[in-house]
């Protein structure tokens, strides 16, 4: 008998492993706006061409690479944010696994441009499928443009498993406005086939809600604050007459990280209790502070959900901070309790 097992070769292993990484186009955005962070970006820019199925661009003016990062950049498990098992448990960038730009390479055509502060010269890389098209020199600005140009080009069961433009957009547009929330200290802009949807400048956490949801929201956010050894909430909560029929504008972020959890929803619902329909939904932006090393965010490769050593303390924080803000601002219940 001869032996059988092989290797697989790395454009083959990368694009298994994007398929985990990149499901559509809004994956591979939140992966390019998660790295200009990472970088330091104090501005990002945003483009997209058809729903991001054509083209997807991220121009950050971060602290750039040198051309051999540049290149090292797009290796699986390549990163400069981690180097020991041990920096798994005190994680503080998005990103850490060094699979994103690996894995949306494996399945675009991708060019980037890049040049460190101070640095005469960038470099641009073209990678197609794995496979660099072109390494060169160039003079471009400082920071990093990742141009994500059709998607999925080479996998066509995955490309006409897209949704309708309308669809993806939607995507795209959630995903931007949790990472633009996260950061209103940084600028941020969305321009889609050459109409600029948002044009965010740097400001408060209040100032950045009213600049994606709107003016409506002025005057509706309550300022929601608790402080505990173990764990800080922070953020907004919206008046109970301003909530919807609809979910949607709820959104918690775990040191900074948007994450999805029915758990402490849940938390925040039963704070409201009594002062809204049960069938309405408030709006809140809350930001989660904790060491940590409490809890674990490598449950899933898009990271969106996140366990917890002491999750009913969370919850119970959580509550206590709303229903806190909701009566420090005096909100009259919308129910009548002498009935
Ligand atoms: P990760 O973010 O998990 O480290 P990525 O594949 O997203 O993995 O990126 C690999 C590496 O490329 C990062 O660790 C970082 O050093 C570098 N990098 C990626 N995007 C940028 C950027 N916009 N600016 C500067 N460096 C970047
Ligand atoms: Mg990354």
């Amino acid at each position: 008998m001869s032996d059988i097992i092989q290797l697989l070769p790395d454009a083959i292993a990368n694009q298994i492993a994007a398929g985990e990484v990149v499901q559509r186009p809004a994956s591979a955005l939140k992966e390019l706006m998660e790295n200009a962070i990472d970088a330091g970006a104090s501005q990002v820019q945003v483009l997209v061409k058809e729903a991001g199925k054509m083209l997807i661009q991220v121009i950050d003016n971060g602290k750039g690479m040198t051309m051999t990062d540049a290149r090292m950049s797009f290796e699986r498990h390549a990163t400069s944010k981690i180097r020991s098992s041990a920096d798994l448990f005190a994680i503080r960038t998005f990103g850490f696994r060094g699979e994103a730009l690996a894995s949306i390479a494996a399945v675009a055509q991708v060019e980037m441009k890049t040049r460190e502060k101070g640095a005469e010269l960038g470099t641009l890389i073209q990678i197609e499928g794995s496979e660099i098209k072109k390494q060169e020199l160039v003079s471009c600005q400082e920071g990093t443009s990742i141009s994500v140009k059709n998607l999925f080009f080479n996998v066509p069961a995955r490309r006409n498993f897209l949704k309708s433009n309308p669809v993806e957009m939607k995507h795209l547009v959630d995903e931007f406005q949790r990472v633009a929330l996260a950061y209103p200290e940084i600028g941020f802009n969305f321009i889609q086939n050459d109409m600029e949807l948002y044009n965010l400048q740097p400001g408060k956490l209040s100032q950045r809600i009213v600049g994606l949801f709107g003016k409506n929201y002025q005057g509706q956010l309550v300022a929601c604050k608790e402080e505990t050894p173990h764990l800080n909430v922070r953020g907004y909560v919206g008046k109970p007459e301003n909530s919807k029929k609809t979910r949607g504008e709820q959104f918690f972020f775990v040191n900074n990280r948007f994450i999805k959890s029915n758990y402490l929803h849940h938390a925040v619902a039963n704070a409201y209790e009594g002062l809204m329909p049960s069938d309405m939904h408030p709006f809140y932006v809350l930001f989660l502070e904790i060491d940590p090393s409490h809890i674990d965010i490598n449950v899933h490769p898009t990271k969106t959900e996140i366990k917890f050593d002491d999750e009913r303390t969370v919850y119970a924080v959580i509550r206590s901070a709303v229903k806190q803000a909701l009566g420090a601002h005096n909100v009259v219940p919308t129910l009548d309790f002498s009935l």
